[in-house]
């Protein structure tokens, strides 16, 4: 589903240069649950923005779904975003003249999606918010705030969301269910998740770690399939529906009617 292949990044700063990068690789499989580890300022953030298409590496090589985002020019790169990837912010960083339910309906209006109304209560009913749907964030807590902003990240069904320090500002309690969340949600629609945190606990919920020290990938528990290498796996399989290839069904189990696979 992605894969990095020895991603260095660097940055001039005055004389020197400073690489806050270098020749990191790995893959993430689609339907994984990836945790990017590491203390401040070991290049998480800086890495995240490489795999999404954010922003260009010095060397190396991105391919998302397929894609090389190397061979892309910045206008591909946002079409590509819109289509297959998703994010969720420390900062949350939703629209506060808008409420609940408009900030996750109006980008599916932008984006032209018909039912856009009808998907975006479905996903604040998901996520717990039935009864908050006309607030606006200011009249919200801080991890209701984050639920809207996932129920928005589901919204255009991506292939891979990514999610940079999504606990930062939230206390332990609360930032432990919203990664329960954003794992039950990457659970039912096979879509891929990196998981920023500096919060090892919270790390452990993920089926894979990829520990960054100093811009260096120092350690990597494994391949971020619950199931690796069984797609029989009891509690798996039956949460999952798979093509006839096998590959995981990115919408099968969302609970949201899906208008293009119903027409
Ligand atoms: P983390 O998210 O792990 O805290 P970051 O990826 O934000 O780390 O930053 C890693 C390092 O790269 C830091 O030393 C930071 O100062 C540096 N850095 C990030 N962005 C830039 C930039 N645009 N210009 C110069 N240095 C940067
Ligand atoms: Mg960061």
């Amino acid at each position: 589903m992605l894969v990095a292949r020895e991603l260095t990044k660097e940055f001039q700063s005055g004389t020197h240069q400073l690489t806050v990068l270098r020749d990191v690789s790995f893959a993430v499989p689609q339907g994984a649950f990836v945790a990017i580890v590491g203390p401040s300022g070991s290049g998480k953030t800086t890495l995240l923005g490489l795999l999404a298409g954010l922003d260009t590496p010095s060397r190396g090589t991105v391919i998302l779904d397929g894609v090389d985002l190397g061979s892309l020019t910045e206008d591909q790169r946002a079409k590509l975003r819109g289509e297959k990837v998703g994010f969720i912010f420390q900062s949350f960083q939703l629209i506060p003249t808008l409420t609940a339910l408009e900030n996750v309906q109006v980008p599916l209006e932008l984006r032209g999606e018909s039912g856009a109304s009808g998907r975006a209560v479905e996903l604040l009913t998901r996520v717990g918010l039935r009864d908050r749907m006309d607030h606006f964030p200011s009249q919200l807590s801080g991890g209701e705030q984050q639920r809207v902003a996932i129920a928005r990240a589901f919204s255009n069904r991506p292939r891979i969301l990514f999610a940079d320090e999504p606990t930062g500002n939230l206390d332990a309690n609360t930032g432990g269910r919203i990664v329960e969340l954003i794992e039950e949600l990457n659970r039912e629609s096979g879509t891929s998740v990196v998981l920023v945190t500096h919060d090892l606990a919270l790390a452990g919920r993920a089926g894979r770690m990829v520990r960054l020290a100093d811009g260096v990938v120092v350690e990597d528990t494994g391949s971020g399939m619950r199931d690796a290498g069984s797609g029989d796996a009891p509690g798996r399989s039956s949460r999952v529906e798979r093509h006839p290839d096998g590959s995981p069904h990115p919408a099968s189990r969302f609970p949201v009617p899906d208008n293009e696979e119903v027409a």
